[in-house]
Formats: C-alpha cells, structure tokens, sequence
C-alpha cells in the first residue's frame, strides 16, 4: 500500500510516521518552500486523547524524549482586569501536556520523506482505482489513497467535497511569544486567564519545557534533531469582533490598545520577538456533508477546523491520525478492505469531529472581548 499525505502540519505528519512506524510506504507533500518558511512556533495543550494519539503514532524508542520536551498545563482560569485583580473566572482550572508546535513538528518530521514547494492543485481518480495527487509544480504521484491534510483552506477538500466551505467568525486575533524570564514571573496568575480590556481580551499561557528539547534529543534520541527553543509565554489579543489592525505591526497592535495596563503585562508584548508576531482569523470548518469512501480522504483542520478558543484542533487532528493509522495498518495486512478501513474512520471522525467544532464555537464568546 501507499498513502500519498498532502500537508505536513501535526495531523499529516503523525499520520506519516504511524504508518512509516508500520512499514507502510507513505509521501508527505507541503505548499510551503521548506519546513521553516514560516515560523509556526505556538503552544499547544494536549488533552490526553491528544497526547496518547500522537504517541500511539511515535516509535516507542522516542517516548522518553516525547515526555522530555512537554510541559504541563496549569493555569486558574481566572478573568482579571487589565491591572490583574481578579474579577471572575472562566470555569474549572486548565489541565493537560503543553507542547510547542514547532519542537513537536521537529520531532514528527524526523526520517520522513517530505517534498516541500509541492502544493497540490487537485486530483484524479484512476481506472485501476488508485489516485493520482496533482501539484501547482513538479510531477504528479499515485497512490492507494491520499489524504489531505492541508488544512483550514484545503485543495483537496475543494475538489472532495466542494460544498464543505470554511466560515470566517469575524473574530481576530494577534497572536505573539516573549522569553519567559524571572521579570515575568509575577504574572503567573496571569497565565490559563483572560486579561479583559476595554474591547479587547489578553489570553496568556505559559510554555515550560521539561527539559530544553534540543538538549532532550541530544540525551535521549541522537537520531532526532530538534530546535533549541526555550521557555516562552504566549500571549494572544483578541481584537473586537471585525475589528482591523490599526497599526503596522501585531506588537504596535497590541500596544496600541493597552494604555494603563499593568507594566509588566505591557512589557510582555514589548519584548515579544517580532518575527513570532502575527495576526490571524478564526475560521471553522464544520463536517457536514458525507461523501462515499473512496481513495481521497480529509484529516483535521482540512475536515473539521476549529476555533482556538476550543483548545481541540491539534487534538482532534492527532486523533484522526491515530485512528486512520490503525484502520489503514488492518488494510495493508488483509484484515479489512482498504474502502472499509476509510469509510470506518470517515464515519467516527465525522461524528466527533462535528462535536470539537460545536464544543470550540461554544467556548469562544466567553473570550470575545465586550465593547465598551
Ligand atoms: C494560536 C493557536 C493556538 C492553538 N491552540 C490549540 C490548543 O491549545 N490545542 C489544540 O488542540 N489546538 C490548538 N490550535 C489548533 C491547532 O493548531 C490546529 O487545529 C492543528 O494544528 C491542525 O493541524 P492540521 O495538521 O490539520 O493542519 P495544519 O497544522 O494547518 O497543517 C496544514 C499543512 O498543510 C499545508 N498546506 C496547505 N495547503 C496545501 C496544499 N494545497 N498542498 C500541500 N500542502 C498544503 C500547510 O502549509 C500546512 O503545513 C491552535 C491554533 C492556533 C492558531
């Protein structure tokens, strides 16, 4: 059997190391010009179906260093003034493994076979049955199936299913990272919480390695190679609903609607590294309409994306990868039909995928700044 991956974000790429793990030919193909064109760098945090999804997908001889370059989630999930007086909460405080996108993308990427420039631009079903991935530039590939995995603005979702559409929330957010120093640790009652501004929200979150992951990999794995990246907070402004930059970067942004915050909740944004600062839209993407399995196949974002809000994209993406790895693993072994193996894992990702989007949509007024 060979898969032929369109997309080397988190889910397409633990789908392709399940399966390389299980000798399974596998070819990821991402639109960006190399790994790093952009940098991707944000915290993540695993819920354990997540976390035990993603390591299903690992070789077993990388799980220590999996554990080593994780954090842990805490945080009270408190709402705070912009001079940081509690004045609510959220809900229940925020458990779970905190991952920073880019180390674990480093370690999924590690012996796998990606040919990056390689935007697919559509497809085609063969006589034989096979599939054929077709790209803006360089030849096209067949394969037993592809999946896309190409995320919120799918080629392969536009050719699969073409009524499925995305659907722009209005909300936008800049989003940034700064060093984690001892000058900030006295807003770690700050982190998990929403800052509530005057028509804006501050999100914070903390990103602790257990141990630095390029040292972990050193130590742990030789094999791996992995960037060294060290504590960090992430902070995200939620701007107000259609609201536009108004300033000519993230950071000026931010600052720009902060006057008389807490010093050191200004300082935060003012030493982020510019390169880490971007402005994004919350766009989902909800599982409505089913097609007959066949040789083309969609995976997270690409099929169910939601709002960050949610804390359940990369989780629900992880779970579609371990789950269409073990389907597909039964296939390349005759104990199911490959037609079989896709239409099982299409009809429980629809189901639970549907669920994170409704789940992440709910969650997201309560982050939505008021207006004043
Ligand atoms: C700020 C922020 C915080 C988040 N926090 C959390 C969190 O705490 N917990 C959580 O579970 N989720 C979180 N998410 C959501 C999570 O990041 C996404 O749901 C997850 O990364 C989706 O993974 P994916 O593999 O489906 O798609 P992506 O990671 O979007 O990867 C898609 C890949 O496909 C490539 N591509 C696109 N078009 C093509 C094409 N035509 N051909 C080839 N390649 C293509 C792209 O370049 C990209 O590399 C967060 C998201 C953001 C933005």
């Amino acid at each position: 059997m060979r898969v032929s991956v369109a997309g080397a974000g988190l889910g397409g790429l633990a789908l392709a190391q399940g399966l390389r793990g299980a000798g399974i030919e596998v070819g990821v193909y991402e639109r960006d010009p190399a790994i790093t064109a952009r940098f991707q760098g944000y915290r993540l945090v695993l819920n354990p179906v997540g976390f035990d999804a993603v390591r299903a997908c690992l070789p077993s001889r990388w799980h220590a260093l999996l554990d080593a370059i994780v954090g842990d989630a805490y945080g009270e999930r408190l709402v705070l003034d912009p001079r940081l007086n509690t004045i609510g909460a959220l809900g229940p405080g925020k458990t779970g493994t905190v991952v920073d996108r880019h180390v674990l993308r480093h370690l999924l990427l590690t012996g796998l076979t990606v040919r990056t420039g390689a935007a697919l631009a559509g497809y085609g079903v063969l006589a034989d049955g096979k599939v054929e991935a077709r790209f803006a530039h360089g030849d096209p590939v067949a394969s037993d199936l592809l999946v896309g995995a190409d995320g919120v603005g799918s080629a392969v979702r536009a050719a699969l299913s073409p009524r499925t559409v995305p659907t722009d929330t209005g909300v936008r957010f800049v989003i940034g990272r700064t060093a984690l120093t001892e000058r900030f640790a006295g807003l770690s009652k700050a982190f998990g919480s929403k800052v509530a501004g005057d028509g804006v929200s501050l999100l914070l979150g903390a990103m602790r390695f257990r141990t630095p992951p390029k040292e972990a990999a050193e130590e742990l794995a030789p094999d791996v190679t992995l960037p060294d990246v060290r504590d960090y907070v992430r902070w995200a402004m939620i701007l107000p609903p259609d609201g536009s930059l108004g300033a000519s970067t993230p950071q000026e942004a931010a600052l720009s609607r902060m006057d008389g915050w807490h010093p050191e909740l200004r300082e935060l944004v003012e030493q982020s590294d510019p390169d880490n600062s971007t402005l994004l839209s919350i766009r989902v993407v909800e599982p409505r309409e089913r097609w007959a399995p066949g040789p083309v196949t969609l995976l997270g974002d690409a099929i169910h994306a939601t709002s960050p809000t949610g804390g359940n994209g990369a989780n629900t993406a992880l779970r579609d990868a371990d789950l269409l790895r073990r389907n597909l693993i039964e296939a390349a072994e005759g104990r199911r039909s490959l037609l079989d193996a896709v239409g099982d894992y299409e009809r429980q990702m629809f189901e639970y995928g549907a669920e994170a989007v409704r789940h992440s949509l709910e969650a997201l007024p309560a982050y939505v700044p008021n207006r004043s």
